[in-house]
């Protein structure tokens, strides 16, 4: 959470004082202003509220009809709910190593793909664009579904456009650590009506509020609905964040050039600047014993860091802290879907991705806050190039 002020308050009280707290009561719904307020901002046909990131993930691969027997690339580095979500839509993930970039890396997409593969969810994590143009090339050759993950990454771009709208479905989270929050809640856009009116029958218990084109394909849904306090906060906070976004962009920029001419350390890779979003700035060592050093070091200058990645953290951001995935365990005794036969010998280990734990081993990560100083900026640049001076 960056920022809850009074606007978000009087908009939560408006609703409680109403009376009418679900979406499916007032005339004029709170929750789909905010999805109108998403369509446009975001130059996109459809948006669908829910109540949570990871409902989101499962309405998008419900209605892409991903299922038993499908396989769906993810990235080894994202939040443990990714992955996840592609189990609980019975289908199994499969793990691709990130880039420099820190988002998945097109080659191991290529790698990874078997004639069981329906979809790819690049997670564009911490703000920063994965290349939306080699994974809808990919997708394109080997007709893939793509489904991105913008939890942490909502209002971001990719040449021009924001994030959500280079692959079929796009996926948000407004949890209270992203970018814009409601404390928990989640939103699913898309330029494809077919999968609109889909995901609004799995979120909404098969669409029994709403009305659909396809009512043929009536199917027994769930509930994942934003309620109309969340619809409301949303909408102000929506009205914040290109500021939050531009604030934050202009700090990191001034940090990255006061560092970037420091040997021995490299930036992170950011496929389009102008869509940068990011609430971090990362760069690599060498290697994951300088890393641990450096942080030390930076820790003695005031400011505290480490590696993004230590063996044995547990850190259910990198696949190996992802236990129940790892260990396949689902809710139900019988082990599907990876006791499905159309698998084979599914097999994850906390080794299978090296270049993913490289990465993250010899990665520094800094907090950028939106309100970030120039003092502290900074001190920030000063203690990197002194720790440099001192270590490298
Ligand atoms: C937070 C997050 C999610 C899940 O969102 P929730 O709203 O917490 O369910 C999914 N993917 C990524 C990359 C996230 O950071």
């Amino acid at each position: 959470m960056y920022f809850i002020g009074e606007e978000e308050q009087q908009a939560a009280l408006e609703v409680i004082k109403s009376g009418s707290l679900c979406r499916y009561g007032p005339e004029e719904s709170r929750v789909t202003t905010f999805e109108n307020s998403i369509t446009e901002k975001f130059n996109v046909e459809y948006a669908l509220a829910t109540n949570g990131g990871t409902s989101s993930l499962i309405v998008a691969l419900y209605a892409a009809g991903i299922g038993l027997g499908d396989e769906v690339i993810v990235s080894a580095y994202t939040w443990i709910a990714t992955p996840a979500s592609v189990v609980i839509a019975n289908a199994v993930p499969i793990i691709a190593e990130i880039d420099n970039s820190l988002t998945i890396d097109p080659n191991d997409i290529e790698a990874k793909i078997t004639p069981r593969t329906k979809a790819i969810i690049p997670v564009h994590m911490i703000g920063v664009p994965s290349n939306m143009e080699a994974i809808k090339t990919i997708a394109k050759k080997h007709n893939l579904m793509v489904i991105e993950d913008c939890a942490q990454a909502i209002g971001a771009g990719f040449k021009g456009a924001r994030l959500g709208t280079h692959g079929d479905i796009g996926c948000f989270s407004l949890q209270q650590s992203k970018i814009i929050t409601t404390g928990e809640g989640g939103i699913v856009i898309t330029n494809n009506e077919e999968l609109h009116d889909r995901a609004r029958m799995i979120h909404d218990g098969g669409n029994l509020w709403g009305v659909s084109k396809h009512t043929s394909a009536f199917f027994p849904g769930m509930n994942f609905r934003m309620d109309e306090v969340r619809g409301a906060i949303a909408s102000v906070q929506l009205t914040r964040l290109d500021g939050f976004i531009e604030n934050m962009r202009t700090r990191k920029y001034k940090l990255r050039e006061a560092i970037a001419d420091i040997d021995g350390i490299e930036l992170r890779k950011v496929h389009d600047k102008n869509g940068d979003a990011s609430t971090t700035m990362v760069f690599f060592l060498s290697t994951p014993d300088l890393a641990r050093k450096f942080g030390e070091v930076m820790g003695k200058y005031g400011v505290p860091a480490g590696p993004m990645y230590t063996h044995g953290n547990g850190d259910k951001h990198v696949y190996p802290g992802w236990d129940y995935i790892l260990q396949k365990k689902t809710y139900h005794s019988n082990g599907l879907p990876y006791t499905h036969p159309t698998y084979g010998d599914i097999q994850y280990s906390d080794r299978m991705c090296p270049k993913t734990l490289d990465y993250l081993g010899r990665a520094i990560c800094i907090g950028i806050g939106h309100e970030m100083s120039d003092e502290t900026i900074d001190k920030v640049a000063n203690a990197i190039r002194s720790t440099a001076k001192d270590t490298l």
